[in-house]
């Protein structure tokens, strides 16, 4: 899409939104960007722009920039359905995210990592794995550096790139020479009408794949294997167990690749991230790099290198006995359920915060038995105490994170683990997640 003298309209001025403004800008497009926050709530990013000679259209969304555009470039907090996105998408105007701008611009192999849970830490110990292996690939996407950025300021071996189904929905040429989907469950049903359709967005991944492009997929999620028993590319499984399939599996302590019949042991012993979710998501990472060609004795030497994630089942400290762990980015009920079942001593678990229309039963079944006591508080807590109802954990509800904190203290007995991992998105109180864990992990430090 050749951008120069365009009018191009960015609408959502987000990390990604402002990342777009900057490539359209350098490719001496004519840039006009809106967002409903003003120029003091979007700081000093939003003045860099006016200064390269964007348009600022802040506070409201005038109609009259949508008509007037050649190009909306639409942030993935913006839904399509948008009235004024949607009349202009009507009459004609293309309608293209962050993700499908950026990714025309790469010349090189393109690994994207999907899936409900675990994208970000797949794509960290995916660019790690490439990284330590002497490559010099391009790392983030959804997650860190917004990838208008990387394509601006230089060209790479490889591109990992976390891709959410907001990007996906507006990517319609996004063309991965591997995908990988990780697993699909419920979530985001705050913003899609069902289930399916949610499905449908992350399955975009697949639209453009062909014979020579590899799809890695989890072995073990009957969902997932559906649509992949469907497509035309290579494909590659992962799961825990042996699936009898090319691909990845964990053996005691080894992963065994198999290729073509043929099987290659890599040892375990230095992998050292917890959680048995993050063999899965090694699994997945291993099988991508492998893709794209990196040979196995250098993936082993890499794996005590590999780190997890702050706010990922992040241990913070012990007091009196009791370990406390931020699952911050714990925002959905398959995530946080996950991390439950991982855990091996009774847990006082916190859960709550902006609810996004999802079954909390799958959790509820396994917190009898693991989970000591339930602390909920922020704007679901209602909606999960009304799903507690028949469930014979003992909880009580509190007002805000602070006081959820201090009731946790209370609950918890030498021994125990303290876990926030909220099943629900931080919005009702927080700015985002990394706030959430930050504010957490504030009042664990202060805990006498
Ligand atoms: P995402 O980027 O998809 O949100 P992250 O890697 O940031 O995923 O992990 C978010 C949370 O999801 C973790 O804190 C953990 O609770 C859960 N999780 C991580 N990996 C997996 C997995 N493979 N399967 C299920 N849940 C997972």
């Amino acid at each position: 899409m050749e951008l120069s003298g365009k009018k191009v309209l960015i609408v959502g001025l987000a990390r990604s939104g402002m990342a777009a403004a900057r490539l359209c800008a350098q490719e001496g497009a004519r840039v006009t960007a809106t967002d409903l926050r003003t120029a003091e709530q979007l700081g000093p990013d939003a003045r860099r722009l006016a200064e390269l000679g964007v348009t600022l259209e802040l506070g409201q969304h005038p109609q009259k920039i949508f008509k007037a555009a050649d190009v909306i470039v639409l942030s993935p907090g913006v839904p399509p359905e948008q009235p004024q996105v949607a009349a202009a998408s009507a009459a004609g105007i293309p309608v293209v995210g962050e993700l499908e701008l950026a990714a025309s611009r790469l010349t090189c192999p393109v690994v994207a990592i999907t899936g409900t849970n675990g994208k970000s830490t797949t794509t960290t110990f995916a660019g790690d794995l490439l990284e330590r292996a002497g490559m010099d690939p391009f790392v983030g996407g959804n997650l860190g550096i917004p990838l208008s950025d990387g394509v601006r300021e230089g060209s790479f071996s490889s591109a990992v790139l976390e891709v959410s189904s907001f990007q996906l929905e507006t990517a319609p040429t996004f063309h991965p020479q591997v995908a990988a989907m990780l697993n699909l469950a419920e979530d985001h049903l705050d913003r899609y009408p069902s289930f399916d359709a949610y499905r449908q967005a992350k399955e975009r991944i697949y639209a453009n794949l062909k014979g020579t492009d590899t799809v890695v997929y989890n072995a073990a999620d009957p969902l997932v294997c559906e649509t992949v028993a469907t497509l035309p590319s290579r494909p590659l499984a992962f799961s825990l167990a042996d699936h009898g399939r090319d691909g990845a599996f964990q053996q005691g302590g080894r992963v065994i690749l198999r290729e073509s019949g043929e099987s290659r042991e890599l040892a375990l012993d230095g992998f050292r991230v917890a959680g048995s979710h993050n063999v899965e998501n090694l699994l997945a990472a291993l099988l991508c790099v492998r893709a794209l060609g990196v040979d196995p004795s250098l993936l082993e030497q890499a794996l005590p290198h590999l780190h997890g994630l702050p706010h990922r089942m992040e241990w913070i400290r012990e007091v009196g006995g009791v370990h406390w762990y931020n699952d911050s980015k714990g925002t959905n009920v398959a995530s946080t359920a996950k991390t439950l079942e991982g855990t091996d001593r009774p847990t006082v678990l916190l859960l709550g915060g902006k609810d996004k229309g999802g079954d909390y039963g799958p959790l509820l079944r396994l917190m009898d038995g693991r989970v000591r006591n339930a602390v909920l508080y922020g704007q679901s807590a209602p909606i999960i105490e009304a799903a507690l109802a028949d469930c014979p954990v003992p909880y009580e509800t509190v007002e805000d994170l602070p006081a959820a904190v201090a009731r946790a203290a209370v609950h918890a007995r030498p021994g125990d683990l303290v876990l926030l991992s909220p099943a629900c998105s931080s919005y009702d109180q927080f700015d985002n997640y990394e706030q959430r864990g930050d504010l957490f992990r504030d009042l664990v430090e202060a805990l006498g």
